[in-house]
């Protein structure tokens, strides 16, 4: 069984919108999209 891709789940602290990132992402980026425009940071999510 091939596991999918990792995912984290934050909460937009702006809007309160759920946003998905590939952990690989969040690693590089350390920041995510929500669905509103918003740039949400990652650093407390990734430890
Ligand atoms: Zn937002």
């Amino acid at each position: 069984m091939a596991k999918d891709e990792e995912h984290i789940e934050v909460r937009c602290p702006e809007c309160g919108a759920q946003v998905r990132v590939p952990v690989k992402e969040a690693e590089e980026k350390f920041k995510a999209t929500c669905p509103n425009g918003h740039v949400v940071p990652l650093a407390k999510a990734l430890g």
